[in-house]
């Protein structure tokens, strides 16, 4: 009998936020054993659970990047994924709206770009056909997005969870990964928190989104020049008391670092504003009530219905950041062994916006790369 203390599984997880739940489940379909670990006492508690749960369509990101692949194939993959499962989602469209000539211009770019990534269905309107669309605005042209939609994100992370469960899968929560040793051809984890473990694997899958860099750090034998200094870009949302003055959602002309402040509607009809971007040092996810004159003033570019006294202080979210402000837009970064030279562990980096509607899709990715794993 073996006196080791370390239990064997097949495949360990680290994090189950929406990624770390689609890889699970993927992996668990494939037949693989999978234990998923998560400091947190519940599935989704960061960056899961504080995004503006839109459906992107895949507009944005350069053609043929990861963000664009899985994003447009995730896209499709999550509707699909959606309407089979029951998952509260909706389809309504968004409009990206010029406020001036200059960025009038913009749009003819972005649909161009749009099309470049395979996006079904892009319109230019101009100011008349907007408006007739959504009477409360005010732009001097826009672009209809139909593929574009929201979802009910935590009811989405649910399914993904019962799904893995019912293929094997296992999940310890309160499990934050201390240390780890890259080995031969094993990876030895060792878990903290209420019950301790040790854990044996041939597979470790690090998706723990801001904390990726931190967990990959921990890896003995983890090139830390495969390893990216994480950066925190804040996102903070404020809510809108009443009803949302539009049935689509709305979106400016991006900005450096984010999409600009765009007003998404949840499924119950709240609409919410949000988010800006706000470079900080650590994790704090408090939102300054202070921010709000600069959301009422970025928003009556568009909206300038918009009364005064209306918007209060919501949440915030974190994007994980893997170059400082002012750098060019990094992709998301798929590690294998291919690339870092360890056996058995995959890295996901930078798994910012439009992760939650490219979980799917990068969960496939996972899933071959873990083939040859
Ligand atoms: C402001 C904002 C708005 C966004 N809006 C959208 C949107 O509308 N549409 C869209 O598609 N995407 C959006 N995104 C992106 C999307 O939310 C993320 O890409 C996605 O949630 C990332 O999921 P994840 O599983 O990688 O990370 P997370 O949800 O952060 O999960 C990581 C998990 O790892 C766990 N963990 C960390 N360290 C450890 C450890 N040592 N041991 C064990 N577990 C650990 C954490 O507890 C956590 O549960 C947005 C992001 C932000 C910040």
């Amino acid at each position: 009998m073996s006196s080791s203390p370390f239990e064997s599984v097949d495949c360990v997880v680290v994090g189950a936020g929406v990624v770390g739940l689609a890889i699970a489940r993927a992996l668990a379909l494939a037949g693989r054993e999978v234990i998923v670990i998560d400091a947190a006492e519940s599935i989704g508690t960061e960056t899961s659970s504080r995004n503006s749960e839109v459906i992107h369509a895949g507009i944005y990101y350069p053609k043929g990047s990861l963000m664009a692949r899985t994003c447009v194939t995730g896209r499709r993959l999550l509707y699909a994924y959606c309407a089979e499962h029951g998952v509260p989602h909706l389809n309504c469209g968004k409009l990206i709206v010029a406020t001036n000539e200059d960025e009038s211009a913009r749009l003819v770019e972005i649909k161009a770009r749009a099309e470049a990534n395979g996006v079904e269905g892009m319109r230019p309107l101009n100011a008349a056909e907007a408006i007739g669309l959504e009477p409360n605005l005010d732009c001097t042209a826009a672009l209809l997005s139909p593929a574009t939609g929201i979802v009910d994100s935590h009811s989405y992370m649910l399914a993904l969870q019962g799904d893995a469960e019912e293929k094997g899968a296992m999940f310890a929560f309160l499990s934050p990964l201390e240390r780890g040793r890259a080995c031969e051809d094993v990876i030895e984890l060792e878990v903290g928190g209420t019950e301790p473990m040790k854990l044996r694997c041939r597979l470790m899958v690090n998706s723990a989104g801001l904390h990726a860099p931190a967990v990959a750090r921990k890896i003995e034998g983890m090139p830390v020049r495969h390893i990216p200094t994480p950066y925190y870009a804040k996102g903070n949302y404020f809510t809108l008391t009443g009803r949302s003055p539009f049935s689509r959602l709305i979106y400016p002309v991006p900005v450096p670092g984010g999409l600009g402040v765009h007003i998404t509607v949840d499924l119950g009809g709240q609409a919410k504003f949000g988010p800006d971007v706000e470079w900080i040092d650590g994790i704090d996810y408090t939102v300054d009530p202070q921010r709000a004159d600069k959301f009422y003033a970025a928003v009556r570019r568009y909206w300038p219905g918009l009364r005064d006294g209306t918007l209060q202080p919501g949440y915030a979210g974190i994007r994980p950041k893997i170059v400082p402000p002012g750098a060019p837009a990094q992709d998301f970064v798929l590690q294998g062994p291919a690339d870092h030279g360890v056996p058995g562990v995959i890295n996901l980096f930078g798994i910012e916006s439009p992760g939650l509607t490219a979980s799917l899709a990068l969960a496939d990715l996972v899933r071959a790369l873990a083939g040859n794993a």
